[in-house]
């Protein structure tokens, strides 16, 4: 039997499975920047204040909005506006009609797989409590997608 994301549209996956199709990279929950004049979007290694270091997942996703109102909550309603998302984003790929990475914990029943193969944050973001300038931190390794 095919597994849900293979054989459902987003439309019609229900929350549990919407909520299993985020692989944790981490890296929606950088700062970005974009540029005035040319609308460039550009990524930096500095995480919101509640991203852990340690999983790289949010240190209170269900009640994420009362410390952070401007989180954006990924659906299938806004997926299409979302184009700050990086390549790699299983939400971004699905809807592309890419499918899941091999690298995806879903894919390969290895939550670990993805951090050994530089796809998340983890090993090299600074927490944005810790950062004066977000400009002096942009870099370009979130915006890379390996498959
Ligand atoms: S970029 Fe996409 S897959 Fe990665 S943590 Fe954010 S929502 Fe999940
Ligand atoms: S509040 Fe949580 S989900 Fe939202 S950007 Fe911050 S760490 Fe990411």
């Amino acid at each position: 039997m095919k597994p849900f994301w293979e054989v459902k549209s987003l439309s019609e996956m229900t929350t549990e499975e919407w909520e299993l199709l985020c692989d944790g990279c981490g890296k929606c929950c950088l700062n970005k920047l974009i540029d005035d004049e040319t609308e460039e979007l550009f990524y930096t290694n500095v995480a919101c204040k509640l991203l852990s270091k340690k999983d790289c997942h949010c240190m209170h996703y269900s009640n994420r909005f009362q410390f952070v109102p401007q989180c954006t909550a990924i659906t299938n309603d806004n997926i299409a506006q979302l184009t700050w998302l990086p390549d790699s984003c299983a939400y971004r790929r699905l809807h592309a009609g890419r499918g899941l990475a091999s690298w995806h914990p879903l894919v390969s029943g290895d939550k670990k797989l993805m951090h050994r193969k530089g796809i998340s944050v983890k090993g090299k973001i600074v927490s944005e409590a810790k950062v004066r300038d977000v400009e002096d931190y942009i870099v370009v390794w979130p915006l890379l997608d390996i498959e």
